[in-house]
């Protein structure tokens, strides 16, 4: 099985393991860093900001 590298929205990294939100892919660290990223943590708004070019690519 080919592994298929895909880049990475919040860190721009290219990975293979990570989850998919519609086109858009997260790599498994990230997804981790932003589970357990607390609310007023200073990387929160990142992840969100990140998060919202996906709704706004989304609902374009
Ligand atoms: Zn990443």
């Amino acid at each position: 099985m080919e592994n298929i590298h895909q880049r990475c929205i919040v860190c721009g990294e290219e990975r293979t393991a990570g989850i998919a939100i519609w086109d858009q892919f997260i790599c498994q660290p990230c997804e981790q860093e932003m589970v357990k990223t607390d609310v007023n943590d200073e990387k929160y708004p990142f992840f969100i900001h990140q998060m919202r070019q996906i709704w706004l690519k989304k609902n374009a």
